[in-house]
């Protein structure tokens, strides 16, 4: 294969995507397959001679879309969204097509300064204050790594970096219960350990207690620990839970922690400004994270950092060894110095098309749209018989259940091999609870009525 029959096959593979995309409704949204049904399809080594891509092909066609679970099916209601704009998705092909680099501004120039423009454009949007800057990651788990580095080595003077941990003073990070797996996982790769990382009491309405947080900080210091930093939430994953970023970012401050907020999921809603109530104060923050890769119609991956002041960061994660130095630019930037890994994607290139093709007033028409459907749908189910909303909607997620937690997984399971929605679990308060969460790209009323009218189909109808 060549580039002249990588044009060929491109076309061919555009009219495909342009079926599948169009025949999404038809599909059942969850995969319905059992596993090991794709690899037991597949000869167990590589092909020694080349095959003909027309053979290539159609084994994709008969084996792949059958098998996978629809991101971009418009009743896709489970997890968070990870959407893909169709401009998004063009902007991917033409990045892959130049398949850059974009280690240094050297090594892609176009790409590092659509990025640096990217982030103003985004900071502007968001509300934010002009002092934030800002880099692009793979997933926000990358991004609060980085932020999370950046609290232990702020913390230990940088010595963490160069002496290692073995003989530092303890360190402690501070969550609310309703942090991300993600806040969990960089306590325990950042060398902090997950027993230091403390999980602050929540209040009433699930946001973290900003006197329960001087409180564990002061019993912290009294017991020798070295506080680093605290991570903060806004629409956490399991029912949308929001802690108050002003009051607790003041808590932090009075004790000189670095700050980090979790936005992953509603930072994209903070586009339209009668939401930005949910995360008053962010402007105090040291660091931020939204995925437009989940809410905003930017193709995964896209996940958005911005920075008070990337000074502490870069010091973190910056190596500049002989053979990436540029010589005779030294004002320009070079963004792996920004991030964890060294190789970069060219991935502003989407953010760019997407705020473009769409505008901001058609992206925010979507989440505004999505979080009327979603308050909609809150309703029509808390009428159905025997189902109950356990958390009303924050923005477009809700979770409903039936009396019991046998029963609820019972009609989950019922919902997704019916395969005309596709929801899923979580726990709440130690009930086991079904969440919905509205924000597909392409989805419409219809698509979100349909969920009430499945749950009447299947609810009451027993295993
Ligand atoms: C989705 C999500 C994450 C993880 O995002 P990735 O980009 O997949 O790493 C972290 N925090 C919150 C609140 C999320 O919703």
């Amino acid at each position: 294969m060549n580039h002249d029959d990588l044009a060929h096959w491109s076309k061919r593979a555009a009219d495909w995507a342009r079926a599948y995309h169009a025949g999404l409704r038809d599909r059942p949204v969850r995969a319905q397959t059992r596993p090991g049904n794709t690899a037991a399809r597949l000869p167990v080594a590589a092909p020694e001679t080349p095959e003909p891509m027309e053979a290539i092909f159609a084994d994709f066609e008969a084996f792949v879309p059958g098998a996978m679970t629809h991101w971009q099916h418009p009743r896709f209601f489970a997890y968070f969204p990870a959407n893909a704009a169709p401009a998004s998705m063009l902007a991917e092909q033409l990045a892959n097509a130049i398949a850059a680099q974009a280690m240094l501004w050297q090594t892609a120039p176009a790409a590092t300064e659509i990025e640096e423009v990217m982030l103003g454009w985004m900071r502007r949007a968001l509300g934010l204050a002009p002092h934030f800057t800002g880099t692009i990651h793979d997933s926000a788990t990358t991004a609060t790594l980085a932020a999370v580095l950046t609290m232990r080595e702020r913390a230990l003077g940088w010595a963490g970096n160069t002496a290692g941990l073995a003989l530092q003073p303890r360190l402690r990070l501070y969550a609310s219960a309703q942090a991300h797996s993600s806040v969990d996982k960089a306590a325990r790769v950042a060398g902090i350990g997950q027993d230091n990382l403390v999980k602050v009491a929540t209040d009433a309405d699930f946001a973290m207690d900003p006197a329960a947080l001087d409180t564990a900080i002061r019993a912290d210091l009294a017991a020798g620990y070295r506080p680093a930093g605290l991570i903060l939430c806004v629409g956490g994953t399991g029912i949308g839970a929001s802690d108050r970023i002003g009051d607790s970012l003041a808590v932090a401050r009075a004790h000189g922690l670095y700050t980090h907020v979790d936005a992953a999921w509603a930072g994209s809603a903070m586009i339209c400004p009668e939401f930005r109530p949910l995360w008053a104060g962010i402007d105090g923050a040291d660091s931020i994270v939204m995925n437009p890769h989940k809410w905003l119609g930017v193709q995964f991956d896209c996940s958005l950092q911005f920075l008070a002041d990337p000074a502490p960061q870069v010091k973190t994660l910056g190596l500049r060894p002989d053979y990436l130095e540029t010589l005779g630019q030294s004002d320009v930037t070079d963004f792996n110095e920004w991030t964890l890994p060294l190789g970069r994607r060219f991935r502003a290139l989407k953010l760019w098309f997407t705020l473009r093709a769409y505008g901001l007033e058609g992206l925010r028409a979507r989440i505004r749209n999505h979080v009327a459907w979603a308050e909609e749908a809150a309703a029509a189910i808390a009428a159905l018989p025997g189902l109950e909303i356990v958390t009303a909607p924050r923005l477009s997620l809700f979770t409903f259940a039936c009396t019991d937690d046998a029963a609820t997984e019972a009609l989950l399971r019922r919902i997704n091999d019916d395969g005309r929605i596709y929801l899923t679990q979580t726990r709440h308060e130690g009930r086991f609870v079904i969440r919905v969460q509205v924000g597909q790209f392409d989805c419409t009323r219809d698509d979100v009525t349909t969920i009430p009218a499945v749950l009447a189909d299947l609810a009451g109808h027993g295993g």
